[in-house]
């Protein structure tokens, strides 16, 4: 398999290269260079396969020998070990529930395969690698699980002072060992500005073996993937009529919905595409306008979507070269505050379904295409337990749901974390003695 940065399209990195890497050094984007769309063969035995056995099909195609066939099958059987369960609401709304990993969020597919990948990657070194990611919330927890007594590696999260609910702060300040928790007296966008600086200076990479774990980094995209494979496997082993296939995807830094455009770039017959934002909508705004302009991000209840300046753009243009074509690929909606608490309630009366602010958000953002564009089988992504979210769900529905007991132990554990400044000095000195 080669890679391309995307502001270097005519040098190539292996998937080794690019996944120890994080980030080019001319601070574009890792990107496949080859999309050969899956044999057909794959597509008429779908049904035939598990959701690990298809993954791996698809892995098998897609990474193109990086990694030995029996090493790649280890690595996808012992990463994706949870369910990804296709919830019917009616004929027309389904929920793909993403939240059945360790931390009850979407970005355990990414943490876990990543993670693994990684110390196959590093078996052989002596040195350890440090991890550096920024989080609004769920990535910091899903990585630090995920990479958790991982050997040879060492994890530092860094979040928003005050930003992040209780619980995904304690999931990230209650493990210790291998996993450093900063609370950065700023923004997500701080966060990620300090990760990105890191990464470009010069003596932190002589001192420390760094990298990343945002959705920056391919081994996270790879994985997301998947599941879009999956929806289509578990709708064909229904019989189901898959030609107007939608997902909606409640996005922030959009690697979610690039992992989409990834799996239909390989072969997937996706008709459409919905990016469901919340009063974060650099990205809706630029779907309007044609200008993409990043600005400070707001806060609001589908926090992990609160991000100004989604990190994945850029390989969304190099997908699909223009305007027109994103506009063609990927439909828009913005949902504000009042309209997701709104959605929260409705799809609970409705359906008796209860969901987090964020799959509330993607599933506004697909009825509000159905509504324009005509009936279609849509597909939320769901990317939280609403459990994650509880004080704002409760508060919604007027209720008190249930913690599931993963997150219940957490109440009894002792935090951890260092408080720091959004100044770069402060973290690289903090680095440099690491
Ligand atoms: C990260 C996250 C999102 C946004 O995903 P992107 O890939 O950054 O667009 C949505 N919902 C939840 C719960 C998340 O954790």
């Amino acid at each position: 398999m080669k890679l391309y940065s995307t502001k270097s399209p005519n040098k190539f990195v292996s998937l080794k290269e690019a996944v120890l890497n994080g980030l080019p050094a001319d601070n574009g984007l890792y990107m496949p260079l080859d999309f050969a769309p899956l044999p057909n063969t794959f597509f008429e035995n779908i049904t035939q396969y598990s959701f690990q056995e298809m993954s791996f099909e698809v892995c098998k195609h897609f990474l193109k020998g990086a990694i030995p066939q029996a090493d790649l099958k280890a690595i996808i059987f012992d990463a994706l070990n949870f369910d990804v369960p296709l919830v019917r609401l009616n004929d027309h709304q389904y929920i793909l529930e993403l939240f059945h990993g360790d931390t009850l969020a979407f970005k355990d597919f990414g943490a876990r395969f990543m993670s693994r990948l990684l110390s196959y990657f590093t078996k052989d070194d002596n040195e350890d690698l440090v991890i550096l990611v920024a989080t609004s919330g769920d990535t910091g927890s899903a990585v630090a699980r995920g990479f958790y007594e991982v050997d040879g590696i060492r994890v530092v999260v860094l979040f928003p002072e005050g930003r992040v609910s209780e619980l995904q702060q304690r999931q990230m300040t209650t493990l210790g060992k291998n996993i450093t928790p900063l609370s950065i007296k700023g923004s997500f966008d701080d966060c990620q500005r300090l990760v990105k600086e890191a990464f470009l200076d010069a003596s932190l990479h002589q001192k420390l073996r760094l990298t990343s774990a945002n959705s920056i980094n391919i081994a996270r995209l790879i994985p997301q993937m998947l599941y879009y494979f999956e929806t289509y496997r578990q709708f064909q082993s229904k019989g189901m009529d898959t030609s107007k296939l939608v997902f909606s995807v409640p996005s922030g830094n959009f690697g979610n919905l690039t992992a989409g455009l990834f799996a239909k770039t390989l072969g997937l017959p996706v008709y459409q595409f919905v990016a469901s934002v919340n009063d974060n909508d650099v990205f809706y705004q630029y779907l309007q306008t044609g200008e993409y302009k990043p600005y400070a991000s707001k806060q609001t209840i589908s926090n992990a979507m609160d991000v100004g300046k989604p990190s994945n753009f850029a390989r969304i243009i190099d997908l699909c070269s223009t305007w027109n074509n994103v506009k063609d690929e990927i439909k828009g909606f913005t949902v504000n505050e009042e309209e997701t608490k709104e959605q929260i309630k409705s799809t609970f009366s409705k359906f008796n379904y209860t969901a987090c602010p964020h799959t509330a958000v993607g599933i506004e953002g697909l009825n509000r295409f159905s509504q324009a564009e005509g009936e279609c089988l849509g597909v939320v992504l769901s990317t939280a337990h609403p459990a994650k979210f509880k004080s704002v769900v409760d508060e919604t529905l007027n209720a008190d749901i249930n913690l599931p007991n993963r997150l219940e132990v957490l109440k009894e554990k002792q935090q951890n974390y260092q408080t720091m400044s959004p100044a770069f000095e402060d973290f690289k000195s903090f680095l440099m003695n690491f």
